[in-house]
């Protein structure tokens, strides 16, 4: 048998108003060559200007992730041809980047140690048509963090929780929106096999641009079973670069790996030193709010939700914001915390929401016994289709529910007096008759009528009536 050894190139997008090395706007979806100047596209006799902001952020999320910052680092040429890198090389970091050292703990409480994290400019898009490859250079220097594990990574499971939870630091820390749909989030992971219990790693494969979690865990799956394959064969693995096939769920070889050597770094020579010194760091540091993890102890502790939920509830922070604002308003945390984690992230999936005010305001009519559960959700789909307040929609389609003691029992005795070889059965021990006069209060009210009371009153009358 053999296990797997997994590390994660990530790059996230940092989330500035202007890119890396000039001021172009560093902006998503907007029409293409739009945001472009001499310096991102590279012409003779420009000179790059660090954007600060970039620094701050990728510092931010360093610390955020427990790396160590280098109060010292440099830039570096990573020199290569690609027709969307219009200058013919990429600044990056390379010898000493901004920080080492960090990690990101498992909820099994395992470490997966991040060995470092640089800052680069990112390139352009080709965007390949039938009739050639188009390439828009907005993207062009738009700053990167680039995170680089250990291979201390063990499964695809594994892989898949770093990268959520990477995902979330990025969210939390306002670095970036890391949206992987729009490419702002990128992950490459390279993978070795080697047989259980040995401490000698195999040769490695690496599986470029994995968009999302679910490729990311199919690659890694079927590269396993790929490798493990020719391994049984007693065939050799090939270190190369690979693609995934997102539609047949395959890798393929793209190219072999290339050495660092392939790649003639250099220091840059048009930028100095970044030096960040102690004042700079703390300013960082304090900046760094609540992190999901420390939120989800917080949602434990504060409001005694069980692990699952509180986990839910902050997988997004927009959730936990949400969750945060209604309990404002309606301080029942248990009860919201369910609406939220089973009936509002339903609506959220397909992007309907509702306000904190509208929640509130629904909640409270079923406490108050004003309308069932079950007529809740109904109403509460509605809010978010419509937009209108749950008193709006309950009065429109008649959903009050009838909790006035006084009517039920009209109707009850009505139902009774309508039954009496039910009744009599029922007191003889029939017990199971009960459904049939709940069942036929409901009728009578068109479902309105409070089941908890109508219970309560139907076992007074036919238990004590004799
Ligand atoms: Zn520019």
């Amino acid at each position: 048998m053999f296990e797997p050894t997994i590390g994660l190139e990530i790059h996230i997008q940092l989330q500035t108003n202007s890119k890396m090395f000039c001021s172009c706007k560093n902006s998503y979806g907007d029409p293409p060559n739009t945001n472009i100047c001499p310096v991102c596209l590279g012409h003779p006799g420009t000179l790059p200007v660090l954007n600060w902001e970039a620094v701050k952020l990728a510092t931010k999320l360093a610390l955020a992730l427990n790396c160590r910052i280098n109060k010292e680092s440099y830039f570096a040429r990573k020199n290569y041809f690609y027709p969307d890198l219009p200058k013919g090389y990429q600044i990056t970091q390379y010898k000493k980047p901004l920080a080492e050292d960090g990690y990101i703990q498992l909820k099994n409480g395992k470490k997966i140690r991040i060995k470092r994290l640089h800052i680069e400019e990112d390139s352009g898009k080709s965007i390949h048509t039938e009739n050639g490859t188009l390439i828009d250079f907005n993207r062009c220097g738009v700053p990167l963090a680039e995170i680089v594990t250990e291979p201390d990574i063990s499964s695809p499971e594994e892989a898949v929780e770093f990268l959520h939870a990477l995902r979330k630091i990025a969210i939390y820390t306002g670095v970036s929106d890391a949206d992987m749909e729009k490419g702002n989030m990128r992950c490459d992971a390279n993978l070795s096999l080697k047989p259980e219990g040995s401490s000698e790693l195999g040769t490695k494969t690496e599986v470029k641009n994995l968009n999302s979690f679910r490729f990311l865990a199919k690659a890694l799956n079927y590269e396993i079973k790929r490798q493990e394959k020719l391994l049984k064969e007693g065939k050799r693995i090939v270190q190369e670069t690979r693609g995934f096939d997102s539609k047949r769920g395959e890798t393929f070889p793209m190219r072999s790996k290339e050495e660092a050597h392939d790649y003639r770094y250099f220091p840059e020579p048009d930028l100095p030193p970044l030096i960040l010194d102690n004042s700079f760091l703390e300013e960082i540091k304090s900046s760094i709010p609540e992190l999901h993890w420390q939120r989800e102890e917080r949602f434990m502790r504060e409001f005694g939700l069980d692990e699952e939920t509180a986990s839910v509830l902050c997988a997004e922070k927009e959730i936990g914001d949400f969750f945060e604002e209604t309990l404002k308003l309606y301080n029942n945390p248990r009860d919201l915390a369910n609406w939220i984690k089973t009936e509002v992230l339903k609506l959220w999936k397909e992007n309907l929401m509702v306000s904190s005010e509208a929640l509130a305001e629904l909640l409270t009519f079923v406490d108050q016994g004003k309308l069932s559960r079950l007529k809740a959700k109904e109403v509460l789909e509605d809010m978010a289709r419509t937009g209108k307040s749950p008193s709006i929609i309950i009065e429109e389609k008649g959903l009050v529910q009838i909790s006035d003691e006084e009517s039920l029992r009209k109707i009850i005795d009505r139902v009774i007096a309508q039954n009496p070889d039910k009744v009599e059965k029922y007191r003889k021990g029939k017990k199971g008759l009960m459904g049939f006069f709940v069942g036929q209060v409901m009728k009578e009210t068109r479902g309105k009528a409070n089941p908890k009371l109508v219970n309560k009153i139907l076992v007074e009358v036919l238990e004590n009536d004799k």
